[in-house]
């Protein structure tokens, strides 16, 4: 009881921070009909007097046949045509800059109306094609390994800016629902923490499920968090995806160091959620990102508590190599540190991968997205200026 109330208010301080960071767009009139999930849709449709299964036809129009002209909506009839013109519109971010990596990985620039942009990468492997996907402009949870974090935060992204990630990755991509699947998992592990932006994240990510949609299975389509515990349960309750969580340490205060957010939400209650989350209905598992830093928390005496750990959890686990970034004090572990921990984990009977790093010659590996941050937090500016004091 005693501990509840500071949480709930950690909950609604993060929650309100980034609502009042967020801008407002005034100059926008028109709805962006990318922002409605089906629900949304079908609500929007009986506001204007129309008949709610108009929303099944819009969304195969954008997400079927990449048509985002209303005008060529042609069994809409001309009249309903006319009429959503004056009040709708399909707005799609914009690609500022594609890059190709030797190894095939594609990294976008997506800008966003008032200069803000984020970074979205296509991981393409012999049998599957990875988007990740970005949620937010920046992050406030400002974990200490993670170069995203030291650019501080902008906004949220609106439902239409992250599905409209996916609607470009798509079509530049020449991915096809029913023909060449280029995409076949998306994982919402760009920048940002998705759970933070809890309404447009999961309008965006039933879109990516939803047959009208992208039409993904539940398991191929990801939300990856730092550890809202709270929100791990409303997720449960709201929608069928698969979850990560980027615990990176087994001991509290270690995780602590690198992901602050440990103070609030510790790894008990963490592993609590994780447990909660793939019981009864969701018959899953859950996947752990660790990222392994030299001489934080590759320790083959980590990798035992981890072992115990993940017992409790049916999961499994990713390792992540450090990726550097400019003024880190962390270095990436050594190969036969990384192979060390990996034997251990698999001997004790888990699943433990390492997670390739992918397209380094264009900077799209894990940690190293930076898009472009109009930072509201002045962390940024702070974090120059103390790498200024400090470097000789
Ligand atoms: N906020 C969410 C989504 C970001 S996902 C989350 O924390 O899960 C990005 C993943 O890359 C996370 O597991 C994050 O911890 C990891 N990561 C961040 N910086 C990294 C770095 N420099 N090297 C390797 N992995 C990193």
């Amino acid at each position: 009881m005693g501990r509840k109330l500071p949480k709930q208010r950690l909950r609604t301080f993060l929650v309100n921070s980034v609502n009042n960071l967020a801008t407002v767009d005034t100059a926008q009139s028109r709805v962006n009909l990318l922002d409605f999930d089906e629900a949304g849709l079908r609500a929007f449709f009986e506001s204007i007097g129309e008949k709610p299964f108009r929303a099944q036809q819009v969304l195969k129009w954008v997400y079927h046949h990449a048509e985002t002209d209303i005008a060529s909506m042609t069994n809409l009839g001309i009249a309903l045509r006319k009429k959503l013109d004056l009040v709708a519109e399909i707005k799609l971010p914009e690609i500022i800059r594609e890059q190709q990596s030797t190894d095939g990985t594609v990294k976008w620039l997506i800008g966003f109306h008032g200069g803000n942009a984020v970074e979205t990468v296509y991981i393409p492997e012999p049998k599957r094609g990875t988007l990740c996907v970005s949620s937010q402009v920046g992050c406030i949870l400002n974990c200490s390994f993670c170069s995203t974090g030291a650019q501080g935060f902008a906004r949220n992204l609106t439902c239409g800016e992250i599905i409209g990630q996916v609607w470009l990755a798509a079509k530049s991509l020449g991915h096809e629902r029913n023909g060449s699947r280029r995409i076949t998992n998306i994982v919402m592990m760009g920048m940002g923490e998705p759970l933070l932006n809890f309404d447009a994240v999961v309008s965006a990510m039933s879109l990516m499920r939803n047959d009208l949609g992208f039409g993904f299975a539940a398991k191929r389509v990801t939300l990856s968090t730092a550890g809202l515990v709270p929100d791990i349960y409303r997720l449960r309750e709201t929608l069928d995806v698969a979850l990560a969580v980027s615990l990176h340490a087994p001991v509290d205060d270690v995780r602590t160091t690198l992901v602050p957010l440990n103070k609030k939400y510790p790894i008990a209650e963490l592993m609590k959620a994780c447990r909660d989350f793939v019981s009864e209905k969701h018959k899953r598992t859950v996947t752990f990102e660790y990222t392994l830093i030299e001489g934080v928390n590759d320790h083959p005496e980590h990798a035992r508590k981890l072992v115990k750990l993940l017992r409790t959890v049916p999961s499994k686990l990713n390792l992540i190599p450090f990726n550097p970034f400019p003024g880190t004090i962390y270095r990436c572990s050594s190969q036969e540190r990384i192979a060390k921990f990996q034997e251990i984990v698999m001997k004790a009977g888990m699943i433990a991968t390492v997670r390739k790093t992918r397209g380094e010659d264009i900077d799209a590996a894990c940690g190293q997205l930076v898009g472009k941050v109009q930072d509201r937090t002045k962390r940024s500016e702070r974090i120059k200026l103390k790498m200024a004091e400090t470097t000789p």
